[in-house]
């Protein structure tokens, strides 16, 4: 996805690209074919919905930045209502068409198994979530093996506005403070006992995903086990472990200690999004809104992302990249789609046609402008190189969501007729806002980049 993408930006600028894809000569274990952009799984782009869904203004941000993807994306396209949904075989044969076809683009049927020695100057890696294991093993030893992830250990992520402020409160265990000196860094739900009982055996009895067979054999360690794994391990484990309740005092009932705390940690910048701390879990999505909407606070959570444990190699990026996904310790290497922390399709080519440009702009002696952090290609990259809290090592990916974007302050209260705005109709109103300045934004990046840098 990201490497192809990459590739067609920069060779429409008129920089030339050798593209090396490892398929035809070495499998991974989940694409079928030898190939570009094949679909591994759903044959969904998501919705399609620029004015009212983050991942559709995300579509429409690429296809007004000439993104190849998203236009065959469409050419191919088969029914799924409101969805961008495409014949899986004739999107990667356009796509590997195009590019074979493009006179500056040579594809080279190699696996690349370490990273690439210094003369080559301008190298863009998007070898996705199953890089091979030797140039994996290699890029663990140039960053650190401890900012190289093999697996999404992705606890739920919730909704600031919808956690019940009423029933959680702020602090951090003992009042410890933070680096700025915040002694209120968490989110704190408290469970009685028999609360914290009834929570157990949910838990315990809810529906859960296996792994596949090729997951089995790779390295699952202890300091990211399941939350019902824990649970199952004993009754108590929980309470000794992440939901441990000491260090904390509800200020509603400062004298009665809760049996269990369940902490949310910030996620990002704008503090718009939480995570669960030490939610990582194999329970179905189903079983999770049922399950974790029973820990009081969080009756009404809307969930950004649902949690789960997959194989997934990725980079501690808001560590190690810069906001133009450059490597901070060798800036000739660049990072592209899902190994940069970004999750999906769509989010992978978003990534790999930034990339490209970057590059692109960079061989031209061009200056290279991150898109606005208004935009959704923005929001994301701001995310992954910066935006997202890297302290406490929670890094995990991402689908591009509204939680990412700059708020919004001028939503009106009242519709053009005069009756108040409500509810879903104040959030959609709000939507329409950003999704608009988003593309206002996007519109005057493009155009101070000038005509020079403008696809022909
Ligand atoms: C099993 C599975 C199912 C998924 N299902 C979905 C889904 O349904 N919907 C969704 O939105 N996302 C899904 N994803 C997540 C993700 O969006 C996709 O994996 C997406 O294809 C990532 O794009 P990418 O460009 O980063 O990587 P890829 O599309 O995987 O491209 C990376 C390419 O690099 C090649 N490569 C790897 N190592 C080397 C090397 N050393 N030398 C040369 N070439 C190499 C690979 O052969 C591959 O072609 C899934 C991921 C997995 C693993």
């Amino acid at each position: 996805m990201a490497g192809s993408e990459a590739a067609w930006q920069a060779a429409s600028l008129g920089v030339p690209v050798i593209l090396h894809e490892m398929r035809g000569v070495k499998e991974t274990p989940a694409h079928k074919t030898d190939h570009l952009a094949e679909l591994v799984c759903s044959n969904s782009f998501r919705s399609d919905d620029h004015e009212l869904n983050a991942v559709g203004l995300l579509h429409e941000e690429m296809r007004r930045c000439n993104g190849l993807l998203i236009r065959l994306a469409s050419d191919h396209q088969v029914p799924a209502g409101s969805a961008l949904a495409v014949d899986r075989d004739g999107f990667s044969a356009a796509v590997t068409n195009v590019l074979e076809k493009h006179p500056l683009v040579t594809i080279v049927r190699e696996e690349v198994p370490t990273i690439p020695s210094p003369d080559w100057s301008s190298v863009i890696i998007a070898t996705g979530p199953l890089t091979s294991d030797s140039l994996a093993h290699s890029i663990g030893a140039l960053t650190d093996e401890a900012d190289l992830a093999f697996f999404d250990a992705i606890a739920p992520i919730i909704e600031f506005d919808s956690i019940n402020m009423d029933v959680a409160w702020r602090q951090s265990r003992y009042d410890k403070p933070g680096p700025q000196g915040d002694t209120a860094a968490y989110i704190n739900c408290p469970l009685t006992e028999e609360q914290y009982n009834a929570f157990i055996d949910a838990l315990l009895a809810g529906e859960k995903t296996e792994f596949r067979d090729w997951e089995k054999d790779t390295p699952y360690f202890e300091g990211c086990l399941p939350v019902e794994v824990m649970a199952e391990r004993g009754r108590e484990t929980l309470r000794f472990g992440p939901l441990k309740p000491v260090g904390l005092t509800n200020p509603r009932d400062p004298d009665v200690k809760p049996h269990a705390v369940v902490q949310l940690r910030q996620d990002n910048a704008l503090g718009t999004l939480w995570n669960m701390v030490g939610f990582q879990t194999k329970l179905k999505y189903g079983a999770q809104s049922d399950v974790f909407r029973m820990i009081p606070g969080l009756e009404n959570a809307v969930f950004h992302r649902l949690g789960g444990i997959h194989r997934n190699t990725f980079l501690n990026s808001p560590k190690l990249l810069d906001d133009q996904l450059r490597l901070k310790k060798q800036n000739r290497l660049r990072f592209a789609g899902q190994v940069t922390g970004v999750e999906g399709y769509v989010e992978s080519q978003a990534m790999g046609l930034l990339a490209g440009r970057f590059a692109a702009y960079e061989r031209l002696g061009l200056p290279v402008t991150p898109p606005p952090a208004t935009t959704a290609l923005g929001a994301l990259l701001g995310h992954i190189t910066g935006g997202h809290i890297a302290a406490g090592g929670s890094f995990q990916p991402m689908n591009v969501n509204f939680g990412l974007f700059p708020e919004v302050t001028n939503v009106p209260n009242k519709t053009e007729d005069g009756k108040r705005l409500r509810g879903k109709e104040k959030g959609r109103a709000k939507k329409r806002i950003m999704t608009a300045r988003a593309l206002n934004d996007l519109h005057q990046w493009l155009e101070e980049l000038g005509p020079e840098v403008q696809p022909a």
